[in-house]
């Protein structure tokens, strides 16, 4: 009797082992393979969404969205699109000093996941023992203004109408979050929202001439964010431009590129995240999606002509993401000297 209790000790005494050992390595499994841990350098850019707008299982990619680090921390969302909740779970990215939202259109594929992130940077207060206030931490978004002259740009409002009927205290669908902040403890529920002209063209003395890049944020640090409207059919778009310590990462958002303000705003950038959503002939030319979205020889020229150092295929859909070595041909075919990539979820680009 005494000699099976032994055994059984033993036996249990090397369960127990085997299954503290096999937790703490898969946690540093965990730890070693999160892309907040390859995060390094004074600008970095996680993609947390490379899709578009279609749920697809090729890849399973989450729809448009990027996290802009500086010095190794989360600083600015760019699009929150479905999907870039879960990414940012599992990029292990802690969102509690994240005080910048980026749009670069209201599309469903770039917005859907607002609300959910919202909620999780005042989780992460919470969990970090930190609070918000209204004077010093609030969340800043900034987005397109409508358009009324473009035709069903009717369909779009203002950034800060939209942020107002999500989150307004009165009267938006999502105000609860002001109660919830405060009751959680994480601090105050507060934001601004700043509209950013997306016109294509300024009109000087009766004279159309092509945008200028507009500075919208320049922080002491030397942070700076700048803007350009671009084509994206008839919806408010915006491309950025984010600039740190001499590097800089442009994204296209979603767009045509048929005028030469993505030439403009992208000049010898760094990275240029650009929407590769369809091939120079798919859709045929009679397709509205054409009417939206960058065709490959299009974007080939603009990289080769910005000198961007880096072009990185992203918003990838059904039909580029079964054509990627088809569409870096392109590019390379039109000139450009530059890296290309494909983006996928979670891939961290850290620039040096
Ligand atoms: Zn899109």
């Amino acid at each position: 009797m005494k000699k099976s209790m032994g055994y059984r000790t033993i036996l249990s005494v090397i369960f127990i082992a085997w299954a503290v050992l096999t937790v703490q390595l898969s946690f540093a499994e965990q730890q070693a393979v999160l892309a907040v841990n390859k995060v390094t350098g004074p600008l970095s850019v996680v993609v947390l969404g490379s899709g578009d707008a279609m749920a697809s299982s090729k890849k399973g990619r989450a729809s448009a969205g990027y996290l802009i680090f500086t010095d190794g921390k989360p600083r600015i969302l760019m699009d929150v699109g479905g999907g870039t909740f879960a990414r940012i779970a599992e990029s292990g990215a802690d969102l509690s000093t994240l005080d910048t939202i980026l749009f670069s259109h209201l599309h469903i594929d770039h917005t859907a996941d607002t609300s959910a992130v919202l909620k999780t940077i005042y989780l992460h207060n919470v969990r970090g023992k930190t609070k918000r206030s209204a004077s010093t931490s609030p969340i800043n978004f900034y987005g397109p203004a409508a358009n009324r002259s473009l035709p069903q740009a009717d369909a779009f409002d203002d950034t800060s109408q939209f942020i107002a009927g999500m989150y307004g205290e009165k009267s938006g669908l999502e105000r609860y979050l002001h109660g919830f902040v405060k009751a959680i403890g994480a601090g105050e529920f507060a934001y601004t929202a700043t509209d950013v002209s997306a016109d294509q063209f300024n009109n000087v003395n009766g004279e159309m001439k092509p945008a200028d890049v507009k500075t919208i944020i320049h922080t002491a640090d030397g942070l700076t964010v700048k803007a350009i409207g671009v084509e994206h059919g008839p919806v408010p778009s915006l491309a950025y431009r984010i600039e740190y310590k001499g590097k800089s990462i442009v994204y296209s958002g979603d767009t045509t590129s048929n005028t030469d303000n993505m030439l403009t705003i992208a000049k010898s950038t760094d990275i240029l995240i650009y929407d590769a959503a369809i091939m120079d002939d798919i859709p045929p030319k009679d397709s509205a999606f054409r009417k939206f979205h960058t065709a490959p020889t299009r974007m080939g020229e603009i990289a080769t002509r910005a000198a961007a150092k880096q072009l990185v295929l992203s918003h990838l859909s059904p039909i580029t993401d079964t054509r990627i070595d088809q569409l870096k041909s392109i590019v390379k075919g039109v000139g450009f000297k530059g890296v290309i990539t494909e983006a996928n979820d979670l891939d961290v680009y850290n620039i040096n």
